[in-house]
Protein backbone atom coordinates (compact mmCIF):
# COMPACT_ATOMS: atom_id res chain seq x y z
CA UNK A 1 0.00 0.00 0.00
CA UNK A 2 1.66 3.47 -1.09
CA UNK A 3 -0.17 6.45 1.43
CA UNK A 4 -2.67 9.59 0.60
CA UNK A 5 -0.30 12.55 0.45
CA UNK A 6 -2.54 14.84 2.12
CA UNK A 7 -1.12 17.90 0.79
CA UNK A 8 -1.36 20.87 3.05
CA UNK A 9 -0.42 23.17 0.39
CA UNK A 10 -2.86 22.46 -1.57
CA UNK A 11 -5.94 21.69 1.05
CA UNK A 12 -4.55 25.33 2.65
CA UNK A 13 -4.96 27.08 -0.55
CA UNK A 14 -8.98 26.14 -0.97
CA UNK A 15 -9.17 26.85 2.50
CA UNK A 16 -7.52 30.58 1.99
CA UNK A 17 -10.40 31.30 -1.30
CA UNK A 18 -13.15 30.31 1.59
CA UNK A 19 -11.70 32.80 3.85
CA UNK A 20 -11.22 35.54 1.18
CA UNK A 21 -15.12 34.96 0.33
CA UNK A 22 -15.43 35.28 4.02
CA UNK A 23 -13.29 38.49 4.20
CA UNK A 24 -15.19 40.24 1.00
CA UNK A 25 -19.19 39.28 2.82
CA UNK A 26 -17.84 40.88 5.80
CA UNK A 27 -16.46 44.05 3.87
CA UNK A 28 -19.96 44.27 2.75
CA UNK A 29 -20.89 45.28 6.24
CA UNK A 30 -18.70 47.51 6.35
CA UNK A 31 -15.57 45.37 8.10
CA UNK A 32 -12.20 44.36 7.51
CA UNK A 33 -10.25 41.97 9.88
CA UNK A 34 -6.94 43.43 11.01
CA UNK A 35 -3.99 41.15 11.91
CA UNK A 36 -1.38 43.14 14.12
CA UNK A 37 1.87 41.49 14.71
CA UNK A 38 4.59 42.68 17.29
CA UNK A 39 8.24 41.62 16.33
CA UNK A 40 10.75 42.23 19.01
CA UNK A 41 14.03 41.86 17.67
CA UNK A 42 16.06 41.51 14.23
CA UNK A 43 15.63 37.19 14.48
CA UNK A 44 15.77 36.28 10.94
CA UNK A 45 13.32 33.23 10.98
CA UNK A 46 11.11 35.63 13.23
CA UNK A 47 11.17 38.20 10.22
CA UNK A 48 10.34 35.78 7.51
CA UNK A 49 7.27 34.31 9.95
CA UNK A 50 5.73 37.49 10.64
CA UNK A 51 6.36 38.50 6.75
CA UNK A 52 4.69 35.65 5.45
CA UNK A 53 1.39 35.82 7.76
CA UNK A 54 1.31 39.56 6.88
CA UNK A 55 1.33 38.70 2.96
CA UNK A 56 -0.92 35.34 3.65
CA UNK A 57 -3.37 37.84 5.52
CA UNK A 58 -3.44 40.65 2.43
CA UNK A 59 -3.95 38.28 -0.03
CA UNK A 60 -6.99 37.26 1.16
CA UNK A 61 -7.71 40.99 1.78
CA UNK A 62 -7.65 41.79 5.40
CA UNK A 63 -5.52 44.53 6.85
CA UNK A 64 -2.06 42.94 8.44
CA UNK A 65 0.60 45.33 10.09
CA UNK A 66 3.67 44.42 11.98
CA UNK A 67 4.68 46.34 14.94
CA UNK A 68 8.26 45.75 14.68
CA UNK A 69 10.34 46.87 18.16
CA UNK A 70 14.06 47.02 18.65
CA UNK A 71 16.01 44.00 20.08
CA UNK A 72 16.29 46.11 23.25
CA UNK A 73 12.66 46.65 23.92
CA UNK A 74 11.93 46.79 27.59
CA UNK A 75 9.72 44.63 28.82
CA UNK A 76 7.43 47.89 29.78
CA UNK A 77 7.70 49.01 26.53
CA UNK A 78 6.47 45.81 25.04
CA UNK A 79 3.47 45.81 27.23
CA UNK A 80 2.84 49.27 26.39
CA UNK A 81 2.65 48.81 22.80
CA UNK A 82 0.47 45.81 23.55
CA UNK A 83 -1.95 47.68 25.51
CA UNK A 84 -2.37 50.02 22.47
CA UNK A 85 -3.43 47.14 20.20
CA UNK A 86 -5.50 45.57 22.68
CA UNK A 87 -7.78 49.23 22.80
CA UNK A 88 -7.52 49.70 19.47
CA UNK A 89 -10.60 48.89 17.89
CA UNK A 90 -9.40 48.58 14.25
CA UNK A 91 -7.46 45.73 15.28
CA UNK A 92 -9.62 42.37 15.46
CA UNK A 93 -6.27 39.89 16.02
CA UNK A 94 -2.74 40.35 18.13
CA UNK A 95 0.08 37.90 17.36
CA UNK A 96 3.51 38.10 19.52
CA UNK A 97 5.94 36.45 17.51
CA UNK A 98 8.27 34.22 19.96
CA UNK A 99 11.56 34.29 20.66
CA UNK A 100 11.32 37.35 22.63
CA UNK A 101 14.78 38.95 24.16
CA UNK A 102 16.37 37.85 27.08
CA UNK A 103 14.61 40.54 29.33
CA UNK A 104 11.42 40.43 27.89
CA UNK A 105 8.55 37.53 29.85
CA UNK A 106 7.07 35.15 27.48
CA UNK A 107 4.55 34.57 29.93
CA UNK A 108 3.93 37.98 30.88
CA UNK A 109 3.41 39.37 27.47
CA UNK A 110 0.89 36.39 26.64
CA UNK A 111 -1.06 36.99 29.39
CA UNK A 112 -1.39 40.25 28.53
CA UNK A 113 -3.13 40.05 25.36
CA UNK A 114 -6.23 40.62 24.99
CA UNK A 115 -8.23 36.85 25.15
CA UNK A 116 -10.62 38.28 22.46
CA UNK A 117 -8.08 39.13 20.28
CA UNK A 118 -5.69 36.13 21.31
CA UNK A 119 -5.72 34.96 17.59
CA UNK A 120 -2.88 32.34 18.54
CA UNK A 121 -4.66 31.02 21.20
CA UNK A 122 -1.63 31.17 23.90
CA UNK A 123 -3.51 32.89 26.76
CA UNK A 124 -4.77 31.01 29.94
CA UNK A 125 -8.14 31.91 29.39
CA UNK A 126 -8.65 30.41 26.01
CA UNK A 127 -6.44 27.40 26.84
CA UNK A 128 -9.08 26.99 29.78
CA UNK A 129 -11.82 27.21 27.48
CA UNK A 130 -10.41 24.48 24.86
CA UNK A 131 -9.64 22.15 27.89
CA UNK A 132 -13.70 22.75 28.99
CA UNK A 133 -15.09 22.59 25.65
CA UNK A 134 -16.06 25.99 25.33
CA UNK A 135 -15.73 27.80 21.95
CA UNK A 136 -12.40 29.74 22.08
CA UNK A 137 -9.54 30.45 19.99
CA UNK A 138 -7.81 27.15 18.97
CA UNK A 139 -3.76 26.88 18.86
CA UNK A 140 -3.28 27.46 15.21
CA UNK A 141 -0.81 24.35 14.35
CA UNK A 142 -3.61 21.56 16.00
CA UNK A 143 -6.65 23.35 14.62
CA UNK A 144 -4.89 22.67 10.77
CA UNK A 145 -3.87 19.08 11.53
CA UNK A 146 -7.83 18.70 12.68
CA UNK A 147 -8.65 20.59 9.25
CA UNK A 148 -6.37 18.26 7.38
CA UNK A 149 -7.74 15.38 8.53
CA UNK A 150 -11.45 16.51 7.83
CA UNK A 151 -10.01 17.41 4.55
CA UNK A 152 -9.02 13.66 3.80
CA UNK A 153 -12.23 12.43 5.45
CA UNK A 154 -10.10 10.40 7.94
CA UNK A 155 -12.24 9.04 10.36
CA UNK A 156 -11.24 9.86 14.01
CA UNK A 157 -14.46 8.50 16.39
CA UNK A 158 -13.07 5.70 18.51
CA UNK A 159 -9.52 5.49 16.58
CA UNK A 160 -5.89 4.44 18.66
CA UNK A 161 -4.47 8.32 18.58
CA UNK A 162 -0.68 8.36 19.49
CA UNK A 163 0.28 11.76 20.19
CA UNK A 164 4.41 12.28 20.85
CA UNK A 165 4.97 15.43 22.41
CA UNK A 166 3.46 17.20 25.41
CA UNK A 167 4.18 20.88 24.60
CA UNK A 168 1.26 23.38 25.42
CA UNK A 169 1.55 25.12 21.73
CA UNK A 170 1.17 21.45 19.65
CA UNK A 171 0.93 17.99 21.86
CA UNK A 172 -1.60 18.66 24.25
CA UNK A 173 -3.91 20.98 22.62
CA UNK A 174 -3.67 18.05 19.40
CA UNK A 175 -3.99 15.56 21.90
CA UNK A 176 -7.59 17.18 23.50
CA UNK A 177 -9.08 17.94 19.93
CA UNK A 178 -8.67 14.21 19.28
CA UNK A 179 -10.21 13.56 22.72
CA UNK A 180 -13.17 15.92 21.48
CA UNK A 181 -13.63 14.10 18.30
CA UNK A 182 -14.19 10.93 20.28
CA UNK A 183 -10.50 9.02 19.30
CA UNK A 184 -8.68 6.98 22.58
CA UNK A 185 -5.68 9.24 22.90
CA UNK A 186 -2.39 8.24 24.49
CA UNK A 187 0.69 10.89 24.81
CA UNK A 188 4.27 9.94 24.54
CA UNK A 189 7.35 11.78 25.81
CA UNK A 190 10.67 12.10 26.28
CA UNK A 191 10.15 9.86 29.32
CA UNK A 192 8.13 7.32 27.82
CA UNK A 193 9.76 3.83 28.30
CA UNK A 194 8.21 1.79 25.06
CA UNK A 195 7.42 4.38 22.24
CA UNK A 196 7.15 1.24 19.85
CA UNK A 197 4.77 -0.56 21.84
CA UNK A 198 1.95 1.90 21.90
CA UNK A 199 2.78 3.25 18.48
CA UNK A 200 2.53 -0.19 16.78
CA UNK A 201 -0.83 0.01 17.70
CA UNK A 202 -1.99 3.58 16.62
CA UNK A 203 -4.56 3.98 14.12
CA UNK A 204 -3.09 7.79 13.85
CA UNK A 205 -0.22 9.39 14.69
CA UNK A 206 0.70 12.72 15.46
CA UNK A 207 4.40 13.69 15.75
CA UNK A 208 5.32 17.20 17.41
CA UNK A 209 8.89 16.41 18.76
CA UNK A 210 11.51 18.30 16.41
CA UNK A 211 13.68 15.02 15.97
CA UNK A 212 14.16 13.66 12.13
CA UNK A 213 13.78 9.66 11.80
CA UNK A 214 11.79 9.40 15.45
CA UNK A 215 8.92 7.89 13.88
CA UNK A 216 10.20 4.43 11.21
CA UNK A 217 8.88 2.11 9.06
CA UNK A 218 9.00 -0.09 11.86
CA UNK A 219 6.83 2.06 14.47
CA UNK A 220 4.05 2.10 12.01
CA UNK A 221 0.95 -0.13 11.64
CA UNK A 222 -0.15 -0.59 8.01
CA UNK A 223 -2.64 1.63 7.43
CA UNK A 224 -2.34 4.18 10.03
CA UNK A 225 -2.51 7.68 9.62
CA UNK A 226 0.73 9.62 10.23
CA UNK A 227 0.70 12.86 10.39
CA UNK A 228 4.33 14.87 11.01
CA UNK A 229 4.23 18.37 12.59
CA UNK A 230 8.63 18.62 12.81
CA UNK A 231 10.49 21.11 11.53
CA UNK A 232 13.66 20.93 11.98
CA UNK A 233 16.87 22.24 9.36
CA UNK A 234 19.15 20.23 8.42
CA UNK A 235 23.13 21.28 7.89
CA UNK A 236 21.69 23.00 3.94
CA UNK A 237 19.24 24.33 5.87
CA UNK A 238 16.33 22.09 4.53
CA UNK A 239 13.31 21.56 6.74
CA UNK A 240 12.90 17.43 8.00
CA UNK A 241 9.93 15.87 9.88
CA UNK A 242 10.19 13.04 12.66
CA UNK A 243 9.15 10.76 10.02
CA UNK A 244 10.91 8.62 7.90
CA UNK A 245 9.18 9.84 5.08
CA UNK A 246 10.49 7.68 1.86
CA UNK A 247 9.98 4.54 4.03
CA UNK A 248 6.38 5.51 5.70
CA UNK A 249 4.43 6.60 3.04
CA UNK A 250 4.83 2.98 1.45
CA UNK A 251 2.85 1.06 4.54
CA UNK A 252 0.92 4.15 5.91
CA UNK A 253 -2.41 4.83 4.90
CA UNK A 254 -2.04 8.24 4.58
CA UNK A 255 0.80 10.86 5.62
CA UNK A 256 1.91 14.39 5.36
CA UNK A 257 5.16 15.74 3.68
CA UNK A 258 7.74 17.97 5.23
CA UNK A 259 7.35 20.89 3.94
CA UNK A 260 4.12 21.01 2.47
CA UNK A 261 2.22 19.21 5.49
CA UNK A 262 0.97 20.74 8.17
CA UNK A 263 3.05 24.24 7.81
CA UNK A 264 1.03 25.87 5.32
CA UNK A 265 -2.14 24.56 7.76
CA UNK A 266 -0.85 26.71 10.66
CA UNK A 267 -0.69 30.10 8.75
CA UNK A 268 -4.20 29.91 7.14
CA UNK A 269 -5.71 29.10 10.91
CA UNK A 270 -3.94 32.39 11.63
CA UNK A 271 -5.95 33.72 9.53
CA UNK A 272 -9.13 31.78 9.94
CA UNK A 273 -8.64 32.86 13.60
CA UNK A 274 -8.80 36.82 12.95
CA UNK A 275 -11.39 36.31 11.20
CA UNK A 276 -13.34 34.56 13.95
CA UNK A 277 -12.23 37.26 16.32
CA UNK A 278 -13.23 39.90 13.87
CA UNK A 279 -16.82 37.98 13.10
CA UNK A 280 -17.59 37.41 17.56
CA UNK A 281 -16.52 41.05 18.27
CA UNK A 282 -19.16 42.08 15.63
CA UNK A 283 -21.67 39.58 16.73
CA UNK A 284 -21.77 37.90 13.33
CA UNK A 285 -22.44 34.32 12.92
P1 LIG B 1 8.82 21.29 22.14
O1 LIG B 1 8.13 22.28 22.98
O2 LIG B 1 10.32 21.22 22.13
O3 LIG B 1 8.26 19.84 22.54
C1 LIG B 1 8.84 18.69 22.05
C2 LIG B 1 8.18 17.50 22.71
O4 LIG B 1 8.85 16.33 22.23
C3 LIG B 1 8.32 17.48 24.24
O5 LIG B 1 7.08 17.16 24.81
C4 LIG B 1 9.36 16.40 24.50
O6 LIG B 1 9.14 15.64 25.67
C5 LIG B 1 9.14 15.48 23.31
N1 LIG B 1 10.34 14.70 23.05
C6 LIG B 1 11.62 15.13 22.94
N2 LIG B 1 12.46 14.11 22.69
C7 LIG B 1 11.68 13.00 22.66
C8 LIG B 1 11.96 11.64 22.46
N3 LIG B 1 13.21 11.20 22.24
N4 LIG B 1 10.94 10.78 22.49
C9 LIG B 1 9.68 11.20 22.71
N5 LIG B 1 9.34 12.49 22.90
C10 LIG B 1 10.35 13.38 22.87
O7 LIG B 1 8.41 21.42 20.62
P2 LIG B 1 7.07 21.97 19.91
O8 LIG B 1 7.06 23.44 19.98
O9 LIG B 1 5.91 21.19 20.35
O10 LIG B 1 7.42 21.59 18.40
C11 LIG B 1 7.68 20.26 18.01
C12 LIG B 1 8.13 20.22 16.56
O11 LIG B 1 7.08 20.72 15.75
C13 LIG B 1 9.35 21.10 16.24
O12 LIG B 1 10.09 20.49 15.22
C14 LIG B 1 8.72 22.39 15.72
O13 LIG B 1 9.59 23.10 14.85
C15 LIG B 1 7.54 21.82 14.97
N6 LIG B 1 6.44 22.76 14.80
C16 LIG B 1 5.96 22.88 13.55
C17 LIG B 1 4.90 23.73 13.33
C18 LIG B 1 4.35 23.85 11.96
O14 LIG B 1 3.54 24.71 11.70
N7 LIG B 1 4.74 22.98 11.03
C19 LIG B 1 4.35 24.48 14.38
C20 LIG B 1 4.86 24.30 15.66
C21 LIG B 1 5.90 23.42 15.87
P3 LIG B 1 9.28 16.27 27.16
O15 LIG B 1 8.03 17.06 27.36
O16 LIG B 1 9.37 15.08 28.04
O17 LIG B 1 10.51 17.11 27.13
Amino acid sequence: MVAKILDGKQIAKDYRQGLKDQVEALQTKGYTPKLSVILVGNDGASQSYVNSKKKAAEKIGMISEIVHLDESTSEEDVLKELTRLNEDDSVSGILVQVPLPDQVSEQKILEAINPAKDVDGFHPENIGKLYIDEQTFVPCTPLGIMELLNHADIDIEGKDAVVIGRSHIVGQPVSKLLLQKNASVTILHSRTKDMQQHLKNADIIVSAVGRPGIVSKDDVKPGAVVIDVGNTPDENGKLKGDVDYEEVKQIAGAITPVPGGVGPMTITMVLNNTLLAEKMRRGIE
